[in-house]
């Protein structure tokens, strides 16, 4: 958690989008034109376990983990298993409207 401005400037966060293609379909969200760009880098939509727990084992403790980014997070069936993996290694925060309902 931020508790000051020189803080925001300093502190770091990984944003995981942990699926491509959310189905939340909110208003206000520019999806379509994500998913659009990514499918011309990759064919790979979910972001698999073991691989979440390899990139993670490369991020500095002090990096703190948002499970935000691109898709509603808890549409990936792994959801609350990267959650608890992430949380037992330092700071983590579920933005989601699941968590926020
Ligand atoms: S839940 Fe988030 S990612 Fe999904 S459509 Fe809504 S704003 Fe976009």
């Amino acid at each position: 958690m931020v508790e000051n401005r020189e803080e925001l400037r300093t502190h770091h966060v990984l944003e995981i989008t942990t699926i491509v293609g959310c189905k939340v379909a909110c208003r206000y969200c520019p999806q379509e034109k994500f998913v659009n760009a990514y499918k011309k880098i990759s064919d790979i939509y979910r972001f698999d376990l073991d691989n979440f727990k390899t990139v993670l084992a490369t991020v500095p403790e002090e990096v703190d983990i948002y499970f935000c980014g691109m898709s509603e997070p808890f549409l990936h069936p792994q959801c609350a298993e990267m959650i608890c993996y992430a949380g037992r290694r330092g700071t983590v925060s579920p933005s989601t409207p699941v968590w926020s309902a």
